[in-house]
């Protein structure tokens, strides 16, 4: 590989501070009438020709579940105003993950995701789906518990894209209602800025946003609660390291004659890279919405997996969550 490229440019961000500009948002709440509409889009348009298309068409009709379950069921109790601050207190985050008492209503996103994908699916999968139906709340606790405080362990890699799928409906809807209750203001910029600042869960990639003010600023997505908050680009979004950091790609070339290797890229001519900091080895995907404008950081994370494996390769570790695609621990057995 190439000797990496040291020359430092300025960001958006940094240009747009010092010509006294209006700044963009730190913060875009996710938008619980769409967000999940959109992504079942973008992975049926992702899957034709697709390696893993099959798998992409049934994240899609998880994500069209998913969406329905939020058109469907009854409004949501937001935690009063005291429970927030006393989770900012006690975690930092005001709606965190873990570390406080899960409403059971996310159970019942679950059971509307699951009526709604078995007559969906094909016979195996619908079986599968069908089986999980008739799992104990005591098991959907458990796996809840596992998937969000990030334990392998235990954890049923068959279920957990379900058991996600409901999680972040619940999300959604706890962040949208708590915005619409107490106002936007109720979320703002928190340490470490790793972390999603409503929930405290990782991102599953960062989009690099185009239209207005947000023109040119890169977001992380969180993979639990759809929010996207502002992270200065060039950074790792792990160590907040901003030395060491280069991009990489598939080569589409490669890639179309079934040949994918990784090269290194100066400038950005895919729409999907990898942001790789040499500090701590990790690296976050990053999504460029200029270069293709319909871009769904859950969809594009899955449909760019062979991105993925070619880093493992490399002794690379993702610092991104897809609940939609989760892997065991080497030694869980
Ligand atoms: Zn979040
Ligand atoms: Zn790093």
């Amino acid at each position: 590989m190439s000797k990496l490229e040291r020359t430092r440019f300025a960001t958006p961000e940094e240009i747009a501070v010092r010509a006294g500009e209006q700044q963009a948002p730190f913060l875009r709440l996710p938008d619980a009438a769409h967000e999940f509409a959109q992504r079942q889009a973008r992975l049926q348009a992702l899957a034709a020709r697709h390696p893993i298309g099959e798998y992409l068409l049934f994240v899609a009709a998880i994500a069209r579940a998913q969406q329905q379950a939020i058109d469907a069921l009854p409004p949501l109790d937001v935690p009063e105003a005291s429970s927030l601050r006393a989770n900012i207190e006690a975690s930092g985050r005001p709606l965190p993950a873990v570390g406080w008492p899960r409403a059971p209503q996310w159970r019942d996103a679950l059971r509307a995701i699951l009526t709604t994908l078995v007559p969906n699916l094909d016979s195996a999968a619908g079986e599968s789906v069908r089986r999980l139906a008739d799992q104990s709340d005591a098991f959907f606790e458990a796996q809840a518990d596992r998937l969000l405080g990030g334990i392998t362990l235990g954890l049923d890699l068959g279920a957990a894209p379900l058991i996600g799928a409901a999680l972040q409906v619940h999300w959604v809807r706890l962040v949208a209602g708590a915005a619409a209750c107490f106002g936007s203001s109720t979320f703002e910029r928190r340490a470490p800025e790793s972390l999603c600042p409503c929930c405290g869960t990782r991102p599953t990639a960062s989009v690099v946003r185009i239209g207005g003010v947000e023109a040119g600023y890169r977001y992380l997505h969180c993979a639990l609660c759809s929010t996207q908050w502002h992270l200065v680009r060039i950074k790792c979004s792990h160590c907040l390291s901003t030395k060491g950091i280069h991009y990489e790609a598939l080569d589409r070339a490669d890639a179309a004659r079934d040949r994918s290797e990784v090269v290194r890229e100066r400038a950005p001519v895919t729409a999907v890279r990898a942001e790789c900091c040499d500090q701590c080895g990790h690296y976050l995907k990053i999504l460029s919405m200029e270069k293709d404008p319909d871009i769904d950081p859950v969809a594009d994370d899955l449909a760019t997996v062979a991105l993925d494996l070619l880093l493992a390769e490399s002794g690379r570790t993702s610092a991104g969550v897809n609940m939609m695609l989760l892997y065991g621990d080497p030694g869980d057995g």
